[in-house]
């Protein structure tokens, strides 16, 4: 991960990415430009050299009947067709340009945004699409809301018996696991066991007794997992898991994948909250904007711009998927110690070398508050964290901030210390 530095931090609320796309239309209107001026060029030198003033009339052209307008007219018309069809061969036989191309689906139930920089726009379409055939992949197999993906199936069976899953899936709830591990519980997937009872685009949550009743099924410990068959038990009724918290950085990571053996060397994937930039913007980094929570959408108003190029960078927020109701905010991050939604921060935006790790811990600061995972991030070298606080305060791991001070009389940074005598 190359970080460039911190450009502005504003007072703020909270967050989601907005990656800068500059490049993208500067590219790609130069590309135009250049078609463009070609055409013009080769139309203009002719004609101008021909008709350099206005012929006097009759004095052009044979008989009579023809006047000098008609003549002029049909000689430039000659001229702009043939020029016409030179202009389409010589684009024809072009070759191909390099541009940058970019799309957007709706997979895995969010935003699929793909941007790349390709040799040609036809190979970088063919890219583009290949990433998203892996994202509905994924999705077909991880995704709780279909009824006959693997996961599904885990959720309908494991609490009766083994359930076997393709390795892929098992690894990634395994991965899970580890998460849940060094985050000490804030990340579970078995938070599903409470969370599937709250809807949030009908307001409905749950009551005290049926979170009372619901949150024992919530505990990574209890997956059971067998390594050799591929297969995985709830070690305890009423179990449910839900991979909404990594599998979007993971089928990120897919993407970036399938880019870089094409042959890509910069891009950006995205999918709902996590990113991953590969490479630069052609010499400049990418522009990570970390939007404002009370206002999501507005370009303009963002907390921070962080500059980074190969990275990850996932963002969670309390503004995504909720509802407010007797001064309370629900959303769709559940503390699993507690089965309501977890509130310590607003807004964390996790940096890392993967958005499966990114993602996986981007969760954590809503339920184990600003302090702990500070410390937490602070003793992972690769990784570093933007977090907003409920009052506004906008916190940055230490590979963020500048550095301290030095105290008065210590040596310069460079200094090299002379060996000690003896
Ligand atoms: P996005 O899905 O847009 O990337 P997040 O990365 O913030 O957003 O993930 C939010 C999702 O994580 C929730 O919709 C839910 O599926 C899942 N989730 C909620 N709470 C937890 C938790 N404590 N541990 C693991 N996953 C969680
Ligand atoms: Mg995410």
């Amino acid at each position: 991960m190359h970080f460039t530095g911190v450009l502005a931090g504003a007072a703020a609320v909270c967050a989601r990415l907005i990656v800068g796309a500059a490049a993208s239309a500067s590219a790609h209107s130069a590309q135009q430009m250049n078609v463009l001026s070609l055409v013009m060029l080769m139309c203009r030198y002719p004609l101008v050299k021909e008709y350099p003033n206005p012929a006097p009339r009759g004095t052009r052209g044979g008989g009579a009947e023809t006047r000098p307008c008609e003549l002029r007219y049909a000689s430039a018309m000659r001229w702009v067709t043939g020029l016409m069809s030179l202009s389409v061969a010589v684009l024809a036989a072009a070759p191909a340009r390099a541009a940058w191309v970019d799309r957007t689906e709706a997979i895995m139930g969010t935003r699929v945004y793909v941007q790349l920089w390709a040799d040609d726009s036809d190979n970088g379409n063919a890219a583009i699409e290949a990433v998203m055939k892996e994202m509905r992949r994924i999705d077909s197999l991880m995704s709780h809301y279909k009824p006959d993906s693997q996961l599904s199936r885990i959720n309908q069976r494991a609490g009766y018996e083994p359930v076997q899953v393709d390795p892929e899936l098992f690894d990634l709830i395994k991965l899970s696991t580890h998460f849940s591990e060094i985050t000490l519980g804030a990340f579970d997937i078995t938070y599903a066991s409470v969370g599937y009872l709250y809807n949030y685009p009908l307001h409905v949550h749950p009551t005290e007794e049926q979170i009372k009743a619901a949150l024992p099924g919530v505990d990574w410990r209890n997956l059971e997992f067998d390594a050799v068959h591929h297969t995985i038990r709830f070690g305890h009724p009423g179990m449910r898991i839900d991979l909404g918290g990594i599998a979007k950085g993971y089928a990120v990571d897919r993407g970036v994948a399938i880019l870089k053996a094409g042959g890509i060397q910069h891009a950006l994937v995205t999918a709902g909250g996590d990113s991953r930039l590969l490479g630069d913007r052609l010499g400049r980094p990418w522009l990570v904007s970390i939007a404002h929570p009370d206002e999501p959408h507005n370009p303009d108003k963002v907390v921070t711009r962080i500059p980074l190029s190969d990275a990850a960078v996932s963002t969670s927020g309390d503004y995504e998927r909720y509802f407010d109701e007797d001064g309370v905010r629900y959303h769709h991050i559940i503390d699993p110690h507690t089965g309501h939604s977890a509130n310590r921060v607003r807004s964390a935006t996790i940096i890392g070398p993967t958005a499966t790790q990114t993602d996986g811990l981007s969760k954590t600061a809503f339920v184990l508050g600003p302090e702990k995972t500070l410390e937490l991030i602070n003793r992972m070298p690769e990784f570093d964290a933007v977090l907003v606080t409920p009052t506004g305060r906008l916190l940055y791991s230490n590979g963020l901030r500048p550095p301290k001070p030095r105290p008065p009389g210590a040596p310069p940074p460079d200094s090299r210390r002379a060996p000690p005598e003896h």
